[in-house]
């Protein structure tokens, strides 16, 4: 999991609104309402992942659970080791599906589960076997005041909330990064930003949108693409700029000392006070995004996709072959790492493999407006 890299999982949420549109257990389909860019959008989706009976059947969940939060704690005061406790509730697919009820939520949930695994397996020829990671076959949804603490395996919706997919594709994008690096041996060494910005690159690609929390992310926590996230990172990403916002976001809770908000502020306060200048990554890493998604602008989610997908498999190979591009200064010392210099190298390789070279300038480009001194990398 994501523990020992300051990953505080900030992941909220909030409410949609469905209609069964066809309750005859054929071709059934419920709308679901979520914010985007401050729109309430509706989407409807199909249901095809629940049998007559009304169960659920997909190749990459198992079982279902829901659930409402009672109230959190940290063992140990171990942010890491949070115990939710919550009051199971039944599920029933077999009627209709009211909007913003326990079903109403999980279908949402599926949906997008099996929609984003779908995605990464397409951009990766399947490379990344999502089923081998067992324990997140088996999901619960949470009705409760934390979506900033859903994990892979528990989604916390606020009730009546209307969150972001990029709820999912952040979540789901967890996964597939602990993958890449466990199972394919790509060694960004933990989630650094450079592993976190590669994730959340398809986060914003495949919501089409550069907004990453409406509706779930504490309001002053949210992350936007479209925002210049300069290199090196600004004091504001630090882990005490992030505790500093989400205390922001909630004014009045955070005086109340048996608050969930309150614990969850208080325990990584303690937790990680002597490291609170440090980068938070999940923010940091938006300098990796906010990069790319500049280029996705210019060319394209298809071709980009595609290019920062081929070149995070060559990663490790690009790494190795630092000595031929990179100009290190005197007495730096390099990490056995993944570094921005080896992403960006391989980003330029890769495009004159897949692209003909027509991202190189783009590349070069966006690279240099976040900061990135490209000069130590020799073309
Ligand atoms: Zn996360």
């Amino acid at each position: 999991m994501s523990t020992n890299y300051f990953n505080l999982t900030l992941i909220l949420f909030a409410s949609f609104t469905f209609f069964l549109t066809n309750c005859d257990n054929k071709s059934k389909a419920i709308d679901v309402n979520y914010l985007k860019e401050g729109v309430l959008c509706t989407e409807t989706i199909p249901l095809d992942f629940i049998d007559e009976s009304g169960k659920i059947v997909s190749k990459y969940i198992d079982s279902v659970k829901f659930s409402y939060l009672d109230s959190i704690a940290f063992t140990d005061n171990n942010p890491d080791r949070l115990k939710v406790y919550s009051t199971p509730a039944p599920l029933d697919f077999t009627k209709k599906i009211e909007p913003y009820s326990p079903e109403y939520y999980m279908a949402y949930t599926v949906f997008n589960i099996i929609k984003v695994i779908e995605y990464y397996n397409g951009l990766f020829d399947n490379k990344i076997d999502f089923n081998s990671q067992e324990e997140y076959k088996t999901i619960e949804v949470t009705i409760g005041d934390t979506p900033y603490l859903t994990s892979p395996k528990v989604y916390i919706f606020e009730a009546n909330s209307n969150p972001s997919p990029s709820l999912f594709f952040h979540e789901i994008g967890h996964r597939a990064f602990w993958y890449i690096e466990e199972g394919l041996g790509i060694k960004f060494k933990g989630l650094s930003y450079i592993h976190m910005g590669l994730l959340e690159y398809f986060t914003v690609s495949l919501n089409n949108s550069p907004l990453v929390g409406e509706d779930f992310l504490p309001e002053k926590g949210m992350r936007n693409a479209d925002w210049v996230y300069g290199y090196p990172p600004h004091d504001s990403l630090s882990l005490k700029g992030l505790l500093d916002a989400i205390a922001a976001s909630y004014p009045q809770k955070i005086q109340n000392p048996n608050s969930n908000v309150f614990k969850f502020y208080d325990v990584n306060m303690n937790a990680y006070k002597d490291y609170l200048d440090e980068i938070d990554n999940h923010r940091g890493g938006m300098i990796i995004t906010s990069t790319l998604w500049r280029i996705r602008e210019q060319l394209g989610q298809e071709m980009t996709d595609g290019l920062v997908a081929r070149t995070i498999l060559d990663l490790n190979k690009f790494m190795d072959t630092r000595s031929e591009f990179y100009n290190a200064a005197e007495n730096e010392k390099l990490r056995d790492k993944i570094e921005w210099y080896d992403l960006y190298y391989g980003l330029i390789q890769k495009d004159k493999d897949l692209n003909e070279g027509k991202g190189i300038e783009i590349i070069k480009n966006e690279f240099t407006r976040t900061g990135f001194l490209i000069n130590v990398v020799k073309l």
